[in-house]
C-alpha cells in the first residue's frame, strides 16, 4: 500500500510514496537530550508508506505503548530517481517539502536498544509519520535556514532551525543514495531539534514551519 501526498493547493503529487528514510540524531542538542554519542556518518532508518497518514487530521495513539514521543521535522519529498548522486546535484532532484513528526515510541525503543535489537517497532508502525500538505521548492527560500517548531497545549516544546542540523540534506541524501535508491514521491526525515517529550490522548498540537505553514491538529 503507497500513501498519496498532496501539494498546498489540493492538487495531488504525481507519484504515490513508498517509503521514509529517516536519519537519527542530527542536531547536536537533542543527542545530548537523549544521552547519545555522536557518531560520525548519519544514523539512517526507515519507515514503510503505511506509517505515512495526514498531519491535518487527529491523530492516533498506539495502543502498545504508554510513551509515545513526539519529534518534529522537516520533509523533504524526492521528485526524480536517485542513485548514487552528487551533492551539487540534490537540490534539483528535491520536489516539495513538508512538516512530518517522527512519532517514537520511547519505551519500545529503550528496551530494544538495551537489548542491542533493532528498534523498528518503536519508529515504523502504522500511522508513525504524520506528514502536512506540501510546500513547493520555490516557496522554500533556503530550507537549511528555516524554523521548526511545535507547541503543545499551547506551551513551545521543540524550537529549533534547520540550519542546526550536522549532516545538510545534500549531504544525507547524498550518503543515503549510496546504499538505497530514492524514488520520486519517496519522502526523507531530516532529524529533530531538541525537546522531544510525550504526547497524550486529547493533547492539542501546533505545528510550525517557518511562515510557510502552520498546522493544528490533536492526538485522539
Ligand atoms: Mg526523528
Amino acid at each position: 500500500m503507497s500513501y498519496q501526498l498532496s501539494m498546498q493547493d489540493g492538487s495531488a503529487l504525481p507519484w504515490p510514496s513508498e517509503k521514509i528514510v529517516c536519519v537519527g540524531q542530527n542536531y547536536v542538542a537533542h543527542i545530548e537530550e537523549m544521552g547519545s554519542n555522536r557518531v560520525k556518518d548519519p544514523v539512517i532508518f526507515m519507515k514503510p508508506s503505511t506509517a505515512l497518514c495526514d498531519l491535518h487530521q487527529p491523530l492516533r495513539l498506539p495502543d502498545f505503548s504508554n510513551d509515545v514521543h513526539h519529534e518534529i521535522e522537516l520533509a523533504v519529498i524526492i521528485g526524480k530517481t536517485v542513485r548514487q548522486i552528487a551533492e551539487a546535484d540534490v537540490t534539483d532532484h528535491i520536489h516539495a517539502y513538508a512538516l512530518a513528526i517522527d512519532l517514537t515510541a520511547r519505551d519500545l525503543q529503550k528496551q530494544f536498544k538495551e537489548r542491542g535489537h533493532p528498534w523498528e517497532l518503536a519508529k515504523a508502525f502504522d500511522g508513525s509519520c504524520p506528514i502536512s500538505t506540501c510546500i513547493p521548492t520555490a516557496a522554500v527560500e533556503d530550507p537549511q535556514d528555516v524554523e521548526l517548531q511545535l507547541t503543545v497545549n499551547g506551551e513551545i516544546r521543540q524550537s529549533g532551525n534547520t540550519r542546526m542540523m550536522i549532516h545538510s540534506i545534500d549531504k544525507l541524501i547524498t550518503f543515503i543514495s549510496r546504499h538505497v535508491t530514492l524514488l520520486p514521491g519517496d519522502v526523507l526525515l531530516t532529524g529533530t531539534p531538541e525537546g522531544v517529550g510525550q504526547l497524550k490522548s486529547g493533547d492539542m498540537l501546533e505545528c510550525r514551519l517557518g511562515e510557510e505553514l502552520t498546522v493544528d491538529t490533536i492526538m485522539n
